[in-house]
């Protein structure tokens, strides 16, 4: 069973159980996690981090005396300890579940993210602040071309993939990708549908690859439509630092949206 708990403003902490133990993913409060504990009659078996930000790791602390397992999170950054590094390609085992680390630089130096492996026919993914519906996180320690290659690896996941982000940013970073295709049928159609969800007090989330295919400017980087409009703003300046013409013309794309993003 898959619970996002409410945290903070916009936050999520998702929660994974099987009826007496329950994961989380990235508790930056303690609170919300102990009153769902305590009001499923659930033990809390271990902790997953995306990566180092207060708003995903300051609860683990106070959550230390529930805790009946470990602490996981990304070798190369800093959490609150103890807890098991984890590299890319490592794969953890949790309530009979298997989930694969992928590296996912670019929000922090270190961001990981969790893919859930085998036959489910709708595998989970934990990718905290990397990718969000409808959008991407701010590229606050890695470059365009970091976010470009993590988003790559993520989008090449299973279509069905359930996409748990950590934030409910959703109507916003929609308002935006219509800035960016305002002809895009999907992207209206999951505004007006998420609108009614969050008028319902509901959260937007899990979205899935298949979705997000069709409405994420960072995951459309290469259409005609997504490419002319980062053009206008100006995507040509990064062009110059391409490696390679293809994924060159990707990352510009992206690092042009990205700024056109942080402005908007
Ligand atoms: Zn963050
Ligand atoms: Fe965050």
């Amino acid at each position: 069973m898959l619970t996002p708990l409410p945290a903070f403003s916009d936050n999520y902490i998702w929660m994974l159980h099987d009826g007496l133990t329950a994961w989380v993913v990235d508790p930056g409060d303690a609170a919300p996690v102990l009153a769902a504990l305590q009001s499923q009659g659930l033990a809390l078996g271990g902790i997953l981090v995306t990566h180092h930000h207060a708003d995903h790791v300051g609860g683990i602390q106070a959550l230390r005396h529930v805790l009946r397992g470990p602490v996981f999170g990304p070798a190369r950054e800093r959490i609150p300890g103890p807890f098991t590094p984890l590299h890319d390609g490592d794969v953890v085992e949790l309530l009979g579940l298997s989930f694969r680390v992928i590296d996912v630089p670019g929000h922090t130096a270190g961001h990981i993210a969790y893919a859930q492996q085998g036959v489910a026919p709708d595998p989970l993914l934990f990718c905290g602040d990397t990718l969000f519906s409808a959008g991407c996180g701010r590229l606050f320690e890695g470059t365009p071309a970091q976010m470009s290659h993590s988003l790559a690896r993520l989008d090449a996941l299973p279509a069905a993939t359930r996409v748990c982000c950590t934030h409910e940013y959703t109507l916003s970073n929609l308002k935006f990708a219509a800035a960016v295709e305002p002809d895009n049928i999907d992207v209206l159609n999951h505004t007006r549908h998420c609108q009614a969800l969050r008028q319902n007090g509901q959260p937007t989330l899990p979205s899935s690859l298949a979705l997000e295919r069709r409405i994420n400017p960072f995951l459309r980087c290469s259409e005609a439509t997504v490419v002319a409009a980062a053009r206008r703003q100006g995507a040509n300046n990064y062009s110059d630092n391409a490696s390679d013409n293809d994924s060159g013309e990707a990352v510009a794309v992206l690092a042009a949206l990205r700024e056109w993003k942080n402005r908007f």
